[in-house]
């Protein structure tokens, strides 16, 4: 029963709680429909805002179908709402910007509200930029509806653009602007350094100038309107005065009366512009009333804004003594050389005389000033004028040069004058520039030593007669005593003589009449060669074998002596005059025994040199002293040494030799030391003909 009563309350309860629950549902119902009035009023109401609102307002469903549009929407769009609604949202993008839709899209309904700009395809198919805002509708999820609000931006974006533009233009004109400033600036800045450079120049320029004029050695002045404007320290020396005593006083003071108005008149009409000349000498006078040559040297210059005269004023006192003294010089020497014995020309590189002293009258016999433009060539003798020419040329080949010559030249009077000239190249001096030509009239001179000349050789001449007659009489008298002495005792009817002493004197005779026949032969040479009229007989001759027999001859003459003979190997022939060489061979041989001592040696030997063949003959014996040597080849002439009563001889002997040699186209020469011995040597060309 309690269990019946339980569940009866139990049931009781229940049926309460549904009564409640009734009741609860009962008023929820009602709160319902009155939420669903409201919902729908509220709806309603967003729903005309919506509508009516300037932005457009659309809804999509979870398909992204278009469920609601606004008029905005449509407007901005372009389409019908009809044409909208039930119509996928993509009928409004561009085909480009489908993946971003569709991507802001599913953000947004995923519950992440999306905001921004975008561009709308409208129905005429342009773009229509707007800026959107997309929420999810109901609970956000895959499939959730959207609605999203779009506001046209075109005007926006035209504003926008056109301000970019405007400020795009405003900034490029800016930067033009800058640039224009900049390059300005640029200018600016370098007319300025300009300027400045130029101002320094100036600056330095007008310092140079400035230290010029301060430190010049000359004066330095500005006359303006015949006064003194400027002038510079060299005042105080070159005239005593101070710069600022003379400043605005009168030029005309300072200057010597009597040149006054020459000085006056050049500068009134220098100033007026007239072309007047620049540079000349005047007088100036001191503060001390001493007076100083100068020169001046003028111009016209701008002076604060008028024509002024510059004027640069040299002291020429010093210059004015140099040139006193060089006239001085100069004339004095004009008169030395005019009055000179010798004559004096320059010549130029033509051979013409530019100047001819006085003295080329008494010499040449022409005038000087005849003289001048003349080739001086033309007064000397034909037969001169080759070695003229060629000293002429000799001494023009360098500066400096010295050359001295003798020639013939022709007197007025047609007489042939000698005359010496010393010529010296002065052509490298500017105050000459030519050849100096020194000459002198030496006719008479000459004629002197001619005759002097002649006279020694007369003299000469006289003496080797005396003394040819004196040797040659000695010489002829000898044998001669010999021939008739034994030739008349040999007569002598009287004497009976032995057979041997007959004959000795016999042969003494023979002997004599060898010796008078040799001495003879040789005076006969001496004319013939002195006449240039000895004749050669010329042969391929074998020179070893005349020396050969000449040395066995030479030692039977000479016994007391030892005779060598040095051959070389092989002598090749030489053209030759046989006989006439073996004479000049025994000649030297006889001498060289004839002046040596008993028992000492005469070599004889033969050397190759060159193209020539030397045969030499030395002894021992007494020599010849320096100052004879020379001489020893003289007709006549016999050493000092050899004059010892038993050295007979001519002094013919070796000038044979000399011509013989010679005129086989040979040389001869001796060699010798006093009291130690001589050698004699000759050469012959091998090649001669
Ligand atoms: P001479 O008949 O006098 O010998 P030469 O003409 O032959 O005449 O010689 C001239 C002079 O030369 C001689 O008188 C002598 O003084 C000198 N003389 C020549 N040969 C020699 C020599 N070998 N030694 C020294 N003196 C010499």
């Amino acid at each position: 029963m309690a269990g019946q009563g339980k569940i009866k309350e139990e049931l009781l309860s229940e049926l309460a709680q549904l009564r409640r629950q009734i009741t609860r549902l009962q008023h929820a119902e009602t709160e319902r429909r009155q939420v669903k009035i409201a919902l729908r009023e509220s709806e309603d109401k967003y729903e005309s805002i919506a509508r009516a609102a300037i932005e457009g307002i659309y809804h999509a469903d979870g398909e992204g179908r278009f469920v609601f549009v606004n008029d905005a929407c449509t407007r901005i769009l372009g389409y019908d709402r009809d044409e909208l609604l039930g119509k996928h949202y993509s009928i409004i993008i561009p085909e480009a910007g489908i993946p971003m839709a569709t991507e802001i899209t599913r953000a947004a309904a995923q519950g992440d509200p999306q905001k921004g700009e975008f561009i709308l395809k409208h129905k005429q198919g342009h773009g229509v930029p707007v800026h959107f805002s997309m929420v999810a509708l109901g609970s956000p999820g895959e499939r959730a509806g959207l609605t999203g609000i779009i506001q046209d931006i075109t005007e926006r974006k035209r504003a926008e653009e056109a301000l970019q533009k405007a400020r795009d233009e405003l900034e490029m004109r800016v930067a033009e602007r800058t640039m224009e400033l900049e390059l300005a600036n640029e200018e600016l800045r370098a007319e300025m350094v300009e300027r400045e450079d130029a101002e320094r120049a100036l600056r330095e320029s007008e310092e140079k100038y400035r230290n010029v004029v301060e430190r010049a050695n000359d004066m330095v002045a500005i006359v303006q309107d015949n006064l003194i404007k400027f002038v510079n320290q060299r005042v105080v020396d070159m005239a005593g005065y101070a710069p600022e005593e003379v400043i605005c006083t009168a030029l005309s003071q300072h200057i010597a009366p009597e040149e006054r108005p020459v000085v006056m008149e050049r500068y009134a009409r220098r100033v007026a512009g007239e072309d007047v000349p620049p540079r000349y000498e005047t007088t100036l006078f001191r503060k001390d009333g001493t007076t100083v040559d100068v020169e001046i040297n003028a111009g016209v210059i701008m002076y604060e804004g008028r024509p002024a005269d510059l004027v640069i004023v040299r002291d020429i006192t010093e210059r004015k003594k140099a040139e006193k003294a060089l006239r001085e010089s100069e004339e004095r020497f004009r008169a030395l050389i005019e009055n000179a014995f010798e004559g004096i020309a320059i010549l130029n590189a033509d051979g013409i005389a530019v100047y001819a002293s006085p003295a080329i009258e008494r010499i040449a016999g022409i005038p000087s000033e005849e003289a001048v433009g003349k080739r001086l060539i033309e007064l000397v003798h034909p037969d001169d004028r080759a070695r003229f020419q060629e000293n002429f040329t000799l001494a023009m080949r360098e500066p400096g040069a010295l050359v001295t010559g003798t020639y013939r030249a022709l007197y007025a009077n047609g007489r042939w004058h000698v005359v010496e000239t010393t010529a010296r190249n002065l052509i490298d001096d500017p105050k000459i520039g030519g050849l100096v030509l020194n000459f002198r009239d030496i006719t008479e001179r000459r004629e002197a030593e001619e005759k002097a000349k002649e006279a020694e050789m007369l003299k000469e001449m006289c003496q080797l007669r005396g003394d040819l007659l004196a040797n040659v009489s000695h010489e002829l008298r000898t044998p001669l005593t010999t021939i008739k002495g034994y030739a008349t005792a040999l007569m002598d009817d009287e004497i009976r003589f032995e057979r041997d002493v007959v004959k000795r004197r016999l042969e003494s005779i023979v002997e004599a009449c060898d010796g008078l026949s040799e001495l003879v032969g040789n005076l006969l040479d001496v004319s013939r060669l002195e006449a240039g009229m000895l004749w050669l007989n010329r042969v391929p001759t074998d020179l070893s074998k005349i020396l050969r027999e000449a040395i066995s001859q030479a030692r039977i003459r000479a016994l007391d002596h030892r005779i060598v003979l040095r051959l070389p190997e092989e002598l090749p022939a030489v053209n030759a005059d046989p006989k006439r060489i073996r004479q000049v061979v025994d000649n030297i041989i006889d001498n060289a025994v004839k002046y040596s001592g008993e028992g000492t040696e005469v070599t004889v030997s033969v050397r190759r040199e060159g193209k020539g063949v030397v045969v030499s003959i030395a002894d021992q014996g007494i020599g010849i002293s320096a100052q004879e040597l020379p001489k020893i080849f003289d007709r006549m002439y016999r050493a000092k040494t050899s004059l010892a009563p038993k050295k007979e001889g001519t002094g013919l002997g070796l000038t044979i030799a000399r011509g013989l040699v010679e005129a086989h186209g040979g040389r001869i020469w001796m060699e010798s030391e006093e009291w130690k011995g001589s050698t004699c040597s000759f050469n012959l060309p091998i090649d001669a003909e």
